[in-house]
């Protein structure tokens, strides 16, 4: 059964495409970075505080692991802000939000 009366009679006229490239509904693909990102691996210097809770992935972005408790299900807290040299902006994440505080000894 086809279900695709109607639906998307506005701009039917690219007709090269093949139509079944996936079973994916695309009503929903705006957001969606789709490809697997992995965590890349902080090397050595890496220092600071913050990267016991932040990781980096392979977009580049820099992520929040630190366990959030969501609907009494602990998950990553999956916070991400652009990575740069500077890690302001994890600091202000981890203080607000975690209220997590740098622990090392100065
Ligand atoms: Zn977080």
């Amino acid at each position: 059964m086809l279900n695709k009366n109607k639906k998307n009679k506005r701009l039917n006229n690219i007709s090269t495409k093949p139509t079944k490239k996936s079973n994916n509904d695309s009503s929903s693909n705006q957001q969606e970075e789709s490809q697997e990102l992995q965590w890349v691996d902080l090397g050595a210097n890496k220092t600071s505080w913050i990267w016991r809770h932040f990781g980096i992935k392979t977009d580049g972005r820099a992520y929040c692991r630190y366990k959030v408790l969501k609907n009494g299900i602990e998950e990553e807290c999956n916070y991400n802000c652009v990575y740069n040299t500077q890690t302001s902006t994890q600091q202000y994440h981890l203080n607000s939000v975690h209220k997590i505080f740098e622990t090392k000894v100065r």
